[in-house]
């Protein structure tokens, strides 16, 4: 959740919205210095400005999403080949003597 607050300038950011499509970053864009400035406003329209810290989780939690459905995904898809390299596995180690 965010926080909410507003920050200095510099602790700022624009994070983009997830339904658009960012063709650059904003600071990229004002770094660039030869854009136009329509260019900029379409991409800052494109985007909601939080905190720098709300930024970093939003960006993180979205990539660890990312990550996990994808995780989860391939468990789901390889389940059967999963399990008998499992048991393979348990097979495999000696019992005691
Ligand atoms: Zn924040």
């Amino acid at each position: 959740m965010d926080c909410g607050r507003f920050l200095e300038p510099w602790l700022m950011e624009f994070d983009h919205k997830p339904c658009e499509t960012k063709v650059a970053d904003v600071s990229a864009i004002v770094g660039n210095g030869t854009c136009s400035v329509r260019r900029l406003f379409v991409e800052m329209a494109k985007c909601e400005v939080v905190c720098v810290e709300c930024h970093r989780r939003r960006t993180f939690a979205g990539r660890w999403n990312e990550s996990l459905q994808r995780a989860l995904a391939y468990l789901v898809k390889h389940r059967l080949e999963l399990e008998k390299l499992m048991a393979a596995e348990a097979n495999s180690v000696e019992a005691p003597r």
